[in-house]
């Protein structure tokens, strides 16, 4: 049994009351590992290393930070193959995705970064009369906590801590209790390579390592990613210090296929690389609703079938894989949940729809859940508005351009949009007129390092790059 610490002021520490959490591999159902169970007195040690290396982290010339990043650039490139294999048993994503599509795309991301320590320190200059200067300084805001998920803890982890040291932040970053040993390893990986207190890692439950984090008054920032309902409850505990906040949150993202589509790629775009594949649907901008329009629509749920009949469900350590199992008992129960409701509100069955051993006799603990398709034409449907976070899409069909719009935005959240569509002023409008945060054309699920990633209304706001962890003072100087 594997057991994991904390990184606090450079040193592995377990929590200060000594509790554990088992990490359970949800491919088999066995607790394999043990991650601190902080509270708030390592939130308290946290902070109070994070405050000491400040005055140095942020003091240190831009350059020299740069060096810094892209060290820890060169960890990720080093222990790829480790680091992949412990986030895919901790979690169940697929070993695919974590060593050929997330590690690369970490050291990139470093080596990003570190190129762009320079933006956080750039201001502008405004030349009020002849003898008089104003200028502008970006800052760091001092203290940042990063708050993520289980469905991705590496990269996320890095999209907030890459960018906040960047700016000349000191970091501490909270993983999730569901899955967090991919972290905590990079936190032993990364000890002895940042100075000690810049980057901080705590483990625990969101009640109450996070909590205290949120509420501490030491803390300048928090970055969260992680469900809108944990979005209003952090707002409302960090409301007294007045904390800015940036979020990342839920989605239920369209993906609109049009008749005169690229039909082969639309179908790969909206089944592989959207909803199924893409870890299981457990994806924030998990395409689950697939709005199809109505002369392609036989066509469409056909290819989309049969694309989805080749999907490898199996064990998320073998590279033929192409799907693995669902998080944790919690999460599975939750999806579990939505196939009953779907049935509850009358949708119909297209695909899938099975569940636990039957799925994947060889490993019968697991968190197994068939890629599933449902169709309705009510979009206020509970599986068409919440968030399933899971295998399971539904299907809506429309006629024309305006439905289609009406149709995709009617929903709370604003994550991200799929158009697929040859016609270039379709495009275009789809593009200024879908209500989300990020809209994708003939393409699903690009976050490429240089563009903003973030949502809107339910979704949202702000985005990780490094500005975001920057605020800007002004400066004006007579001579
Ligand atoms: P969650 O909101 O339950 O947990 C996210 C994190 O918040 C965890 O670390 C958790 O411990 C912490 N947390 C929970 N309560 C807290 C509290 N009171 N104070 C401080 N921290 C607290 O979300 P989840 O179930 O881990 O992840 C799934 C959600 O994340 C989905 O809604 C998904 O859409 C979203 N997500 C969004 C993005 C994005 O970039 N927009 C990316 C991945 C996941």
């Amino acid at each position: 049994m594997r057991e994991y610490r904390n990184l606090v002021g450079g040193e592995l520490v377990d929590a200060v009351e000594g509790r554990l959490l088992d990490s359970v591999n949800p491919a088999t159902g066995e607790v394999w590992a043990r991650v601190p169970a902080s509270g708030a007195a390592d939130a308290e040690a946290a902070v109070a290393a994070a405050r000491a290396a400040l005055p140095g982290w942020a003091g240190m010339p831009a350059l020299g930070r740069a060096h810094f990043l892209r060290k820890v650039a060169a960890v990720f490139a080093e222990h790829a193959e480790e680091l992949a294999r412990v986030e895919t048993t901790d979690n169940g994503r697929i070993i695919r995705d974590t060593l050929k599509r997330d590690l690369p795309g970490m050291t990139y991301l470093w080596q990003i970064a570190a190129g762009q320590v320079i933006d956080a320190v750039k201001g502008d200059t405004v030349i009020l009369g002849p003898d008089t200067w104003g200028f502008t300084r970006r800052e760091p805001y001092g203290v940042v906590v990063g708050i993520i998920p289980w469905n991705s803890p590496i990269s996320t982890f890095s999209a907030k801590a890459a960018y906040a040291l960047a700016a000349g932040n000191t970091v501490i970053i909270k993983p999730a209790e569901q899955a967090c040993a991919g972290v905590l390893r990079l936190g032993e990986l990364l000890a002895d390579v940042l100075p000690p207190g810049v980057l901080n890692i705590v483990s625990g439950l969101g009640e109450d390592v996070g909590d205290a984090l949120v509420r501490h008054r030491g803390v300048n920032k928090i970055s969260l990613t992680g469900s809108t309902q944990t979005g209003q409850i952090i707002t409302r505990a960090s409301a007294d210090s007045l904390k800015p906040l940036t979020f990342e949150l839920g989605g239920k993202s369209p993906n609109i296929v049009f008749a005169d589509a690229d039909l082969d790629a639309a179908a790969a775009g909206v089944t592989i690389n959207s909803i199924y594949t893409g870890n299981a649907g457990q994806v924030c901008v998990a395409g689950s609703r697939i709005l199809i329009q109505r002369p392609i629509w036989t066509e469409m749920i056909e290819r989309i079938a049969s694309t989805a009949a080749q999907i490898r469900l199996g064990d998320p350590l073998d590279m033929a894989t192409t799907m693995g199992p669902i998080v944790s008992s919690g999460q599975y129960e939750r999806v579990l949940g939505y196939l009953e409701i779907a049935e509850k509100e009358g949708a119909e069955l297209l695909f899938g729809g099975r569940f636990g051993a039957e799925v994947v006799p060889s490993l019968p603990a697991g968190y197994w859940v068939e890629p599933t398709l449902y169709t309705t034409t009510d979009n206020r449907l509970k599986i068409c508005q919440e968030e399933i976070f899971g295998p399971v899409a539904v299907a809506i069909p429309f006629d024309t351009d305006d439905e289609a719009l009406t149709i995709a935005n009617d929903s709370d959240y604003g994550l991200a949009s799929g158009v697929w569509t040859q016609n270039l002023a379709r495009a275009h409008r789809f593009v200024r007129d879908l209500n989300s945060g990020c809209v994708w054309v003939n393409t699903f699920r690009q976050m490429p390092a240089g563009l903003p990633f973030g949502g809107l209304k339910d979704s949202g706001y702000g985005h990780d790059g490094v500005l975001e962890y920057t605020r800007e003072k002004a400066a004006i100087i007579q001579t």
